[in-house]
């Protein structure tokens, strides 16, 4: 596929002068977790975002749940007025937008529960009582040559000037300068971010919840180019691999599997052929143990 779409990216990228009464190309229009769908497995992506009607997903997973509950209570924290900011309205906020989804049983998920609100009661009592972010759970969206790119932000910092993308955590492990440095969303954020704003961000952060670390990179103008260039290759990819399905390639070809540890967890393993030996892992799996300390950095 890489070396089909190295082409099908040269095209895209503008390489070849469209002549004079050619149409416009047509911009990939997807959000981060389309790219990193397809990043992870082409057959997910094709599964998600090809197929129509599109194969039934498994059930809700209880950490989709809790990971929801955890970044709308933030956002609700952020729309209360700073003097209404008390750690005692953090269980009422967390109990309006709970999700109840996914758990075993009222037992489970009550832990849950009360261990999301531990996290939050941590996580506020580290912040500034002055501090407002710029915006919360904004969607920002920019256009390059290829891609009509948009995603929601959980928070945008704002400091000395420029902008920082912070993104919420609640996931078993604790996340590393890695993750911050690799993961594509973030800079595409940043990317998307700055030109919405009209200024610099290069900071990403990942603020895990369940550790209350936070884990940052610091991005360059090459390492920003270098996400975006590899999100142009991943859509190309994922058009190269449409238009073949179109011309008559079986799409199992087209879009090939990727079986690897992600398939436990992934919404189509009961319809993916590819994952006939993986286990299935019960919805709630990744809340069992909360209380546990957090793994090492992913
Ligand atoms: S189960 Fe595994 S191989 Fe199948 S679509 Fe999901 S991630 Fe890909």
């Amino acid at each position: 596929m890489r070396g089909g779409a190295r082409t099908n990216g040269a095209r895209a990228n503008g390489d070849e002068q469209p002549g004079l009464f050619s149409a416009p190309a047509r911009l990939f229009v997807c959000t981060p977790s389309k790219l990193s769908a397809y990043e992870d497995c082409p057959r997910r992506y094709r599964f998600a975002y090809v197929d129509r009607p599109a194969p039934p997903k498994g059930p809700p997973w209880a950490h989709n749940s809790l990971g929801a509950s955890v970044h709308t209570a933030l956002r609700a924290w952020f729309d209360l007025p700073p003097a209404k900011r008390r750690p005692q309205s953090l269980p009422t906020l967390l109990r309006a937008t709970w999700v109840r989804e996914g758990y075993r049983d009222d037992a489970q998920e009550h832990e849950a529960f009360t261990t999301a609100v531990g996290w939050l009661e941590a996580y506020v009592a580290d912040l500034d009582p002055g501090f407002e972010p710029l915006a919360i759970e904004r969607t920002v969206a920019t256009k390059t040559a290829t891609l009509a790119l948009s995603g929601r932000v959980d928070r945008i910092d704002e400091r000395d000037g420029d902008l920082v993308i912070v993104d919420y955590k609640t996931g078993r492990s604790r996340p590393g300068p890695d993750d911050a440095r690799g993961s594509r969303a973030m800079a595409l954020y940043a990317l998307a971010a700055s030109r919405v704003f009209r200024r610099s961000c290069r900071r990403v952060e990942l603020h895990h919840l369940p550790t209350g670390t936070v884990a940052a990179h610091e991005h360059s103008d090459e390492s920003l180019a270098r996400h975006l260039r590899r999100a142009e290759e991943s859509a190309a990819d994922a058009v190269a691999g449409e238009q073949a399905v179109v011309a008559g390639t079986d799409p199992d070809e087209a879009f090939p599997a990727n079986p690897g540890a992600l398939c436990g967890w992934c919404d189509y393993r009961r319809s993916c052929p590819a994952a006939a030996d993986v286990p299935e892992r019960a919805p709630w799996a990744s809340v069992e143990r909360l209380g546990a300390p957090a793994t090492g950095e992913a």
